[in-house]
């Protein structure tokens, strides 16, 4: 039995709506939000598109 890897695919991380560019996972360790995760699009901080889950 072989053990299957993920590559490229995961369904969290999906396409920024303003820029098209990937959304990278992030977790807030600070602040009202500490310890939420949100998906933070790679281009930040030109594109601040932030999607709290
Ligand atoms: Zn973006």
């Amino acid at each position: 039995m072989q053990a299957r890897r993920i590559d490229g695919r995961r369904k969290e991380t999906g396409k920024c709506p303003e820029c098209g560019a990937k959304m990278k996972k992030r977790t807030s360790y600070t602040g009202d939000r500490e310890g939420k995760t949100a998906m933070v699009c790679s281009n930040y901080p030109k594109c601040r598109t932030v999607k709290w889950g």
